[in-house]
């Protein structure tokens, strides 16, 4: 049967680390700085909001939650964000999705400072993945990369199958893992014959959204398989989209859900905080701030 590999644990033990960063950040006068905005009152993004915030004070991160009635035009969205990307004291700037109807997602993400862009959903920093140079790789993604190397897999050469395509996680998890020269995978609900692909998967990973999606018979003997699906059941149980208690007996690792990939990305989204903080910091110290502003992008 499986080895678990413990996403809680790992956090845990990176965020004792963060603490470190911040009083090393703290001794140059430096406190890391992490805005969050929420248009609306969506009851599962207050959740995430709250956690991230949570997560932020745990390690001395300070947070700026902004909170926007749901009508808010989105002109005024924007004028918020270039007042934070004009705030020295914020150091990542996140917008929490799903944004209401009115407001152009992309329009927001793109307004975001690069150099402050810690979800890195701009269109630079993806571009940023793909080239293999990114400021701040996806937190999901990112995670997920970290998870991989505590079980001492080398990637290199390994047939990877990612399941689910979407910008935050599939598309991007794709790309890092490329960039490690695996054999990489897609698939998406439009693949046919999922179970085709995923048993030639030396590391399988999952982000589709579909309780129950992956059994037993789809994976390799002694594959890795990592979880990133979560989803709540009608009885209020919160499991992944891989059916752990089959497929544990043929995986050599094997994340949990909840406990797994989870808990890894909040952690990550510390992480891209600090790194822009002392970044900021050895900018400014290089007398170089100009060069470090954000280049400008043309929609
Ligand atoms: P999404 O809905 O944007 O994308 C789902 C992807 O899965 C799509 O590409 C779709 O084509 C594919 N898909 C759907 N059904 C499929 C099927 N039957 N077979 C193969 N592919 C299929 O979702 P997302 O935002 O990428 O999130 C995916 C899952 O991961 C969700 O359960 C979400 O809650 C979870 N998630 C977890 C974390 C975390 O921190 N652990 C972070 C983000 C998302």
């Amino acid at each position: 049967t499986a080895r678990i590999i413990d996403g809680k644990a790992l956090s845990k033990t990176l965020r004792e680390g963060f603490k470190t960063r911040v009083a090393q950040l703290g001794t140059q006068g430096v406190q890391p700085g992490l805005a969050v905005i929420l248009v609306g009152d969506n009851p599962a993004s207050r959740v995430y909001v709250g956690n991230k915030v949570k997560a932020c004070e745990e390690v001395g991160v300070r947070s700026f939650h902004v909170g926007l009635a749901a009508d808010t035009p989105e002109a005024e969205v924007l004028a918020t964000i270039a007042r934070l990307n004009a705030d020295p004291a914020v150091h990542g700037i996140l917008i929490q999705l799903p944004l209401p109807a009115h407001i152009d997602p992309r329009r927001v993400l793109e307004a975001i400072s690069v150099n402050k862009d810690v979800d890195g959903f701009h269109l630079y920093n993806v571009g940023g993945l793909v080239v293999g140079n990114t400021i701040f790789p996806p937190c999901t993604p990112y995670g997920v990369q970290l998870l991989l190397d505590t079980t001492g897999t080398d990637v290199t050469g390994k047939n990877v199958v990612v399941v689910g395509a979407s910008n935050i996680v599939g598309k991007p998890m794709a790309l890092m893992l490329l960039q490690r020269e695996a054999t990489v995978t897609i698939c998406h609900a439009k693949t046919r014959d999922l179970a085709q692909h995923t048993i030639l998967a030396d590391i399988l990973i999952v982000a589709a959204g579909k309780p129950g999606l992956i059994v037993p018979q789809m994976v390799k003997q002694g594959a890795i398989v990592i979880d990133v699906g979560i989803n709540r059941l009608p009885d209020g149980k919160i499991v992944g989209d891989v059916d752990f208690d089959g497929v544990k007996e043929k995986a050599s690792w094997i994340t949990p859900v909840p406990g797994g990939v989870g808990p890894m990305t909040v952690t990550m989204l510390i992480e891209n905080t600090l790194r822009s903080a002392e970044r900021a910091l050895r900018m400014r110290q290089a007398d170089d701030y100009q060069d470090w502003e954000a280049p400008v992008i043309h929609p």
